[in-house]
């Protein structure tokens, strides 16, 4: 797979394809279905980008990126052509908590959570009228989600309801990041319905026959299971690893791709499925803009922990759960943890259960052992029949520049990029239309 086949390196390709992550991938098979004469250039020595999965004690899957992923028409295609099951996650592990005030609630049902002690009567009662608030005719077209939500709710919806979701996906700061950009179908919400409790109620009843049902999966073997899949059908003969891309140049309408290790090749056409300030670099004429894309650093963590430590009320809680998200101001520095034995098979031997924790970026120069330290901390914490004999750290995999930030302005940036490319070149990947997987996928259409 290495080295370039005589016919890729002496011919003008139809398609060249940058970088081998989900967004390349998806580039590359749909490329394929249609009998484009394509190659893919990765300049790591493995496909799959940010799907990083591991196997620890040879056996035991562990993910150092995505963990899952949320069903969807995007993924129906993809798997449907490669032929490949997805490993749908155990239906009883649903619940979805927060970690607030001290304590884990469950937050699946917006009404348990409601009639619990998690927010303030002033914030139920902020809750309530919002659907009188109407939105005033000078508010900005362009907002940050932290202003948004505080407008129509108050502070402590933001810190305790939508601080714990953002950090979850975005582990961004919500005093930058645009709600146009990365809640458009709220945005909306508020200027069609005036507001957004009532546009809920409204689309939820209207919709009640035709929803997909969003359900959240992985393969038995993880994520590896899947660039497997790609690779057997992409042909391996079009899959060019250690290739990193370092210039493009345009020659009567052929692009010459100039590579590190000095090797220049022709296409009539490109799919930059690259970072955006990688894509910046390779073609600064077009993209120079997408610099101003800031990345946010994240942390992953795989533990074990003990299951014979763990109380009966704990193994409930862990069981039945996904997962938790962190609000603001609480006195741990986890995100978040993903109960990963929960969710799916083959995660941790017999008596122990997996998790992957997430730090935010003020930890990123932290050492390993520092690191393990904060997080054992925070479990003993949260899980209080834990003893510190029973967390075992498996794995820490910094993500120096992790995911991409939809700031203010976000949503002009892309489309004055956009505007200006020439038609050959095509970009794709998560700072575009989501950073979800399946978002990504969809950036290919
Ligand atoms: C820690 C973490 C957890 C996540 N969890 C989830 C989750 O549970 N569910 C979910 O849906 N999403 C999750 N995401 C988001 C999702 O994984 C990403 O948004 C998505 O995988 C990005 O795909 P991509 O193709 O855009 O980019 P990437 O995966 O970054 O791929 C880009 C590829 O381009 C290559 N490349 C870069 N420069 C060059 C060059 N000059 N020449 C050649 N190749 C180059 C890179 O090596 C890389 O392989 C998570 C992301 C992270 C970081």
């Amino acid at each position: 797979m290495n080295n370039l086949t005589q016919t890729h390196e002496n011919n003008i390709l139809e398609l060249a394809i940058i970088g081998g992550g989900i967004s390349g991938l998806s580039a590359a098979l749909k490329a394929k279905k249609e009998s484009v004469n394509f190659a893919l250039f990765e300049s790591e020595s493995c496909l799959g980008g940010c799907m990083q999965t591991t196997l620890l004690d040879d056996e035991f899957v562990a993910e150092l990126g995505p963990n899952s992923f949320s069903w969807g028409e995007a993924w129906q295609e993809i798997l449907n052509t490669l032929e490949l099951k997805p490993l749908l996650q155990n239906p009883e592990a649903k619940q979805k908590l927060i970690y607030a005030n001290g304590a884990l609630y469950p937050a699946s049902n917006p009404l348990t959570l409601f009639f619990s002690d998690f927010i303030s009567l002033k914030t139920k009662w902020a809750i309530c009228s919002e659907i009188f608030k109407t939105r005033p005719d000078n508010s900005p077209s362009e907002e940050s989600i932290k202003d948004f939500f505080t407008r129509r709710f108050n502070a402590e919806f933001v810190s305790k309801l939508i601080v714990p979701l953002i950090s979850g996906i975005y582990a961004g700061n919500i005093s930058k990041l645009s709600m146009r950009a990365v809640f458009p179908l709220l945005a909306e919400l508020e200027q069609k319905h005036k507001s957004l409790i009532l546009g809920f109620l409204i689309n939820s009843f209207k919709s009640k026959t035709k929803k997909l049902k969003r359900t959240i999966n992985s393969f038995d073997g993880g994520f590896k299971d899947l660039i497997l899949a790609f690779k057997t059908y992409l042909g391996e003969e079009n899959l060019y690893l250690n290739h990193k891309l370092n210039s493009l140049k345009q020659n009567n309408n052929i692009w010459e791709l100039h590579f590190e290790s000095g090797k220049i090749i022709k296409a009539k056409n490109i799919v930059l499925s690259i970072p955006a300030y990688q894509a910046a670099k390779i073609l600064p004429e077009y993209l120079a803009d997408l610099n101003q894309i800031e990345y946010a650093p994240i942390i992953t963590i795989t533990v074990w922990l003990k299951e014979s430590s763990l109380s009966e009320k704990d193994k409930q809680i862990y069981f039945k759960s996904f997962g938790f998200l962190k609000a603001e101001n609480e006195n741990i520095n986890l995100l978040g943890l993903i109960f990963n034995s929960a969710l799916f098979p083959n995660r941790s031997p017999a008596d122990y259960v997996s998790g992957t924790a997430f730090l935010g970026g003020n930890f990123i120069n932290e050492s390993q052992i520092e690191i393990e330290n904060i997080v054992k901390k925070d479990l003993l914490k949260i899980f209080s029949s834990l003893n510190e004999n029973s967390i075992e750290i498996k794995f820490i995999k910094s993500w120096i520049r992790g995911i991409p930030q939809y700031n203010l302005g976000h949503s002009a940036l892309i489309t004055k990029v956009k505007n200006q490319l020439p038609d050959s070149i095509k970009l794709v990947g998560n700072y575009l239309t989501g950073i979800s997987l399946e978002e990504t996928i969809k950036s290919t259409f």
